[in-house]
């Protein structure tokens, strides 16, 4: 997907309106608005007699200070940045790097040794260190150039994010210009952001989400807070320290600062914390309904994709109301869930779920596209929207199965078994049954100290399923595999039945 170059404007503002405000906090320390913006100018001096107008920098860096000052110094000098999931194999890395024709490679150090031998179109690599080495690293390349403002390039540049990957090799999007502030403005619509906010944001920026609040910060000239690496309790420990005002996470983070000791938690102050963003898979609704007990009202549910934008958003009210919602749409997009056929379902029936506002994507760079109705996209995912007008997420389309001629949702499968007291997490999806055609097969995490056996987890859900949306296989495992987003990838489970 492409975004435009909302947040180069953005921080350049800020350095004229509030020079001193820190623009990034991380593990090096904080880097004000006035700061960032010479650095980057230092930054695209430096790169200008690398690239070409028609350069793509590719940029595969964990949560810092480097990759933000990449995509502004990229910015300033009219050249395209394509955002790489550091969750992807070294071989995946390099399919994507000659797929999207990246020349120059800006990565963090750690990252060089996994990668094999690069696409031959890339020419230059060059590093972001931890700051124990100098030589032939970004830094160099800051503390060695002129801190001029470049003038201004003739082309906008972009960004190319990609898909998460959930479902095979990640897709790139492609979006049209111009840039637009729409994404932004929607989730303005129904979270209460304000200007200078510190926004931890503990979600990948590579990925759509983390940089969906890459571009709230630049408009509302906030603080971004990064870390390298998420851990519960360091991110309760900088909320405290930087007194966080609004946290961006995706749901897996959040169970984790609920599983922490309730002695570990209460270490920490954190009623700074006004906002609490969660998205990019869905929000079980036992962790939404735990965590506004342990946190307050502050908790808010984005539902949306790479392709699709943002579909809907849920309030702390919508959450307390119907926990497991995804809310509604924002100002700008309309929702509709469609039959089979096209025609529109009878409120509070299951169907597909379609889109349609002005952020819609332009298809994916290989030629693929999204099913188009009416002006709507196809989201890829099934739902129900209540008399309320609340949306309700079922799963993926692809992830529902025919199990003996019934239409099965793993996800009502799931959210059963999520609500058993000894399970800490779970994942149901279909596998191929020689009776049925197919069936569901559940991996379940049990919380320390309990027991439960697969027949035990079948006869607690006996009551609230369907006789053939009952698990055939229950699996029990140490942890769920995840990609970087946090969702559980369900190649990898198959892999797990098999052995
Ligand atoms: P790929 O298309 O490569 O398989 P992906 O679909 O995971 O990857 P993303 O654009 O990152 O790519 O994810 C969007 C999808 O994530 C949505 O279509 C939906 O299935 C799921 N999702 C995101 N946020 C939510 C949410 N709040 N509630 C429920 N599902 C969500």
């Amino acid at each position: 997907r492409h975004w435009g170059v909302t947040p180069p404007l953005g921080f350049a503002v800020g350095a004229v309106r509030h020079p001193d405000r820190p623009a990034v906090i991380d593990e090096r320390g904080a880097l004000s608005y006035a700061e960032l913006e010479q650095r980057t100018s230092r930054l695209a001096n430096g790169l200008r007699r690398r690239v070409t107008p028609g350069t793509r920098i590719g940029v595969l860096c964990r949560n810092h200070h480097g990759p933000v000052e990449t995509v502004l110094a990229a910015a300033k000098l009219g050249v395209d940045v394509v955002l790489l999931n550091t969750g992807l194999s070294g071989r995946q890395v390099a399919d994507v790097i000659a797929e999207q024709q990246v020349s120059v490679l800006v990565l963090d150090a750690e990252f060089r040794a996994q990668l094999p031998e690069l696409p031959t179109e890339v020419d230059q690599v060059l590093a972001w260190t931890d700051g124990t080495t100098r030589h032939d690293t970004l830094e160099h390349l800051i503390a060695t150039s002129s801190p001029r403002r470049p003038t201004r390039p003739r082309r906008h540049a972009r960004m190319i994010v990609l898909t998460s990957g959930t479902t095979g090799t990640p897709k790139g999007a492609r979006r049209p210009d111009p840039p637009s502030l729409s994404p932004a403005a929607s989730v303005l619509s129904r979270i209460p952001l304000d200007s200078g906010e510190r926004m931890l944001i503990s979600a990948p920026l590579f990925h759509t989400w983390g940089l969906a609040a890459f571009q709230l910060a630049a408009v509302l000239g906030a603080t971004l807070v990064l870390r390298r690496k998420f851990d519960p309790e360091e991110a309760l420990a900088c909320v405290q320290r930087h007194r966080c005002t609004a946290m961006f996470a995706v749901p897996v983070m959040l169970q984790r600062i609920l599983d922490l000791p309730e002695e570990v938690r209460a270490r920490y102050d954190h009623s700074s914390l006004r906002i609490v963003a969660s998205s990019g898979s869905a929000l079980p609704a036992d962790l939404a309904t735990r965590f506004q007990r342990t946190f307050g009202p502050v908790l808010h549910n984005l539902y949306g994709s790479t392709e699709v934008s943002w579909v809907s958003i849920a309030t702390p009210q919508d959450l307390r109301a119907a926990p497991g919602t995804a809310g509604r749409p924002p100002r700008g997009t309309r929702v509709r869930i469609l039959a089979e056929d096209g025609s529109p379902v009878e409120r509070g029936e299951t169907g597909r779920i379609f889109a349609g506002n002005a952020m819609l994507f332009d298809g994916y760079t290989n030629g693929g596209r999204r099913e188009v109705r009416d002006g709507l996209m196809s989201t890829g995912d099934l739902g129900r929207i209540d008399a309320a007008g609340r949306l309700f997420v079922v799963g993926r389309e692809d992830d529902m199965i025919v199990s003996g001629g019934e239409n099965v949702y793993p996800k009502e499968t799931e959210d059963a078994i999520a609500r058993l007291p000894e399970v800490a997490e779970v994942a149901v999806i279909g596998v191929d049954d020689q009776d049925f055609g197919q069936r569901l097969a559940a991996f379940v995490v049990l919380r320390p100290g309990q027991e439960l056996d697969a027949e035990q987890v079948r006869d607690r859900v006996r009551d609230q399923l369907p006789k053939f949306a009952l698990p055939r296989h229950v699996v029990f495992l140490d942890e769920l595999p995840r990609n970087a987003t946090g969702k559980v990838v369900p190649r990898e489970l198959r892999e797990r039945l098999a052995t």
